[in-house]
């Protein structure tokens, strides 16, 4: 799939999608610990109170076929990835609830939170992962450099 050329008519699709996946885990997913909600704020994030994390056996895709088709072909639902974050809603996989993981993922928190919404977020994101690959983005890098080992 040429993703540049796709991007216009995927991106409202993704957008859906993340807004149906962040309020399903907004409404199911655990709060953070206490020392969670300090490592969050360290890295960033302003309102660690509206964080939710799920514990999953693997991260959710997108029912719609050409949308999966994408999320995998970026790497961005690929098997390699163990967490994802839309909005103040983490997708965490079993055995991997890390300081580590979810020090970068709230990095991402402040990155929506930035942004303003999971809709002002996507697209300049998307845009990214089309034009240099996932692991290039400057999100990607900002995240790894937020990174806490403890
Ligand atoms: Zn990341």
């Amino acid at each position: 799939m040429n993703l540049q050329a796709a991007l216009p008519f995927l991106l409202p699709k993704a957008i859906a999608w993340a807004e149906r996946e962040s309020q399903r885990i907004a409404n199911s997913g655990r709060a953070l610990t206490e020392r969670e909600q300090k490592l969050a704020r360290e890295v960033g994030v302003t309102r660690v109170e509206q964080i939710r994390i799920a514990l999953v056996d693997a991260l959710p895709l997108p029912d719609d076929p050409e949308l999966r088709a994408a999320a995998l072909q970026t790497g961005l639902l690929g098997s390699d990835t163990a967490g994802l974050t839309l909005g103040y809603s983490i997708f965490v996989c079993e055995g991997y609830e890390t300081v580590r993981l979810l020090t970068h993922e709230f990095r991402h928190v402040y990155q929506y939170e930035q942004a303003g919404s999971i809709a002002d977020f996507l697209p300049g994101y998307l845009q990214q992962v089309v034009e240099v690959g996932y692991a290039n983005t400057t999100f990607e890098k900002n995240a790894q450099a937020h990174e806490r080992e403890s």
